[in-house]
């Protein structure tokens, strides 16, 4: 089974990141669910809102929600 790349935003973690949100830019705040997603900034994961991405079952990962929209729609 594929273990979704979902978190609960620790303090430990927010120490260790350098940047917020990949989508949205904000910063995560303790409590916050996220997830690692890919998405329009490459094959590399990074970490997201989980209300912002989308997980693809296809794929067995998350996928930022503009960008799943994105190649869903074939453009
Ligand atoms: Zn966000």
């Amino acid at each position: 089974m594929n273990t979704p790349q979902k978190t609960i935003v620790s303090r430990e973690l927010m120490n260790t990141l350098n940047e917020g949100c990949a989508s949205c830019g904000k910063r995560f705040e303790m409590g916050e669910s996220a997830v690692m997603a890919c998405g329009a900034w490459g094959d590399v994961q990074k970490l997201v809102h989980e209300n912002e991405a989308v997980f693809d079952e296809k794929q067995g990962q998350y996928v930022e929600k503009r960008c799943y929209e994105a190649s869903r729609g074939g453009i």
